[in-house]
């Protein structure tokens, strides 16, 4: 059985080096005691690649951040994946099924107990409507503004808000990002960020009347840009902060006035607090699906080994769209 392990806790940017592959033997067989909880032995398939991931990379976690706990040295590092089940202790679930869940091991196959009903493109695809829609309080005509827009969230955010008949333009950090954005995700337009050095002059440019709606992927740098061209009573749904991440000391935010003297709406979001909706979110995506109206892009690596870089190139842009670990073939 091969298994990703962190070498030792990260601080700053993690690195491919922190993460080490190594191989154990298994028996094909879900052990008998396994605590007394029902359990199934899952031949992985796949593994997504999460920016949360990150945090559970570090020994001492933020007091406000109770939903997380730091990986485990001694035990393969988790997230969430998709298997199909090989053998089965488990009455809802025999042999053949696949599963998803939200603690596949990065290894070939894991022993599971615990299911979370959702695939791996369910976790930011909930998150991508859920805060969009609850947050952002979208209605047509309003302009939208979205950061980290290629990947596995922004890119949903952006044909959600086209749905609905909104104004939206995208960042990303390529020139292939930003056509995918035109092209594919049918975003109005796109920029390159790396390629602005005045963020302000980038937006006057894009939103010469200002931002309705800013869907935060990126915060630091680009969030002070925001702030100064949003619109009156606009709405900043904050998803994320991926620039702030690795960093030992976060920047500071010089605009935040702007959110009293601008009346604007800035409310952070968790995706954990909203699975028991998940129905909701299929009730709307799966008919966009079907009818051809949302499409979806994964950048699929191949072989357990793949995922290490796969993982820490999150945080330099490596992926374009959703990034997805092969294990195996179905
Ligand atoms: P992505 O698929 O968008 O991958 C991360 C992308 O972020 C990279 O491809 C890169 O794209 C961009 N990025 C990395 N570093 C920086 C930086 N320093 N400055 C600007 N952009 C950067 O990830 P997700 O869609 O999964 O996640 C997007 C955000 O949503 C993250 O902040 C994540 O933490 C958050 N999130 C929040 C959840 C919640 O419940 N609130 C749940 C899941 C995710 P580029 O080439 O464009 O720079």
């Amino acid at each position: 059985n091969k298994q990703v392990f962190l070498n030792d806790y990260v601080s700053g940017f993690p690195e491919e080096s922190n993460l080490y592959l190594t191989t154990s033997s298994i028996k094909l067989k879900v052990p008998e005691d396994q605590g007394g909880k029902d359990a199934v032995l899952v031949k992985n398939l796949y593994l997504s690649c999460d920016p949360f991931m990150r945090g559970r990379m570090q020994r001492d976690l933020p007091p406000d951040r109770p939903e997380l706990s730091s990986y485990s040295l001694g035990s393969p590092i988790v997230g969430f994946g998709v298997g199909r089940v090989v053998d089965s202790r488990h009455s809802d679930f025999k042999k053949g099924d696949l599963v998803w869940g939200s603690t596949i091991g990065w290894e070939e196959y894991t022993i599971l107990s615990e299911f979370v009903p959702f695939s791996f493109t369910g976790m930011p695809g909930m998150t991508a409507y859920f805060c969009f829609f609850d947050i952002g309080s979208p209605k047509e005509g309003d302009s939208v503004y979205v950061s980290a827009a290629s990947g596995a969230i922004g890119q949903l955010v952006g044909q959600f808000a086209k749905l609905i008949g909104c104004y939206v333009v995208g960042s990303a950090g390529s020139k292939e990002k930003v056509e995918l954005l035109k092209t594919k995700f049918g975003y109005d337009d796109a920029f390159n960020y790396k390629d602005e050095h005045d963020l302000d002059a980038a937006l006057k440019r894009y939103f010469p009347e200002g931002i309705d709606i800013y869907f935060e992927n990126v915060g630091g740098k680009m969030l002070d840009a925001v702030l100064v061209n949003m619109r009156l009573h606009g709405r900043i749904a904050v998803c994320g902060m991926i620039s702030q991440y690795n960093l030992e000391q976060p920047e500071s935010v010089q605009n935040l006035s702007a959110v009293f003297y601008k009346q604007i709406r800035m409310e952070g979001f968790a995706v954990y607090e909203h699975y028991h909706r998940y129905s909701k979110f299929l009730d709307f995506v799966l008919p966009c699906i079907k009818e051809g109206k949302i499409v979806y892009v994964e950048d699929i690596t191949e072989g357990l080994e793949s995922g290490p870089a796969a993982l820490v190139g999150l945080f330099s842009g490596r992926n374009v769209g959703k990034q997805v670990v092969k294990v195996a073939q179905e």
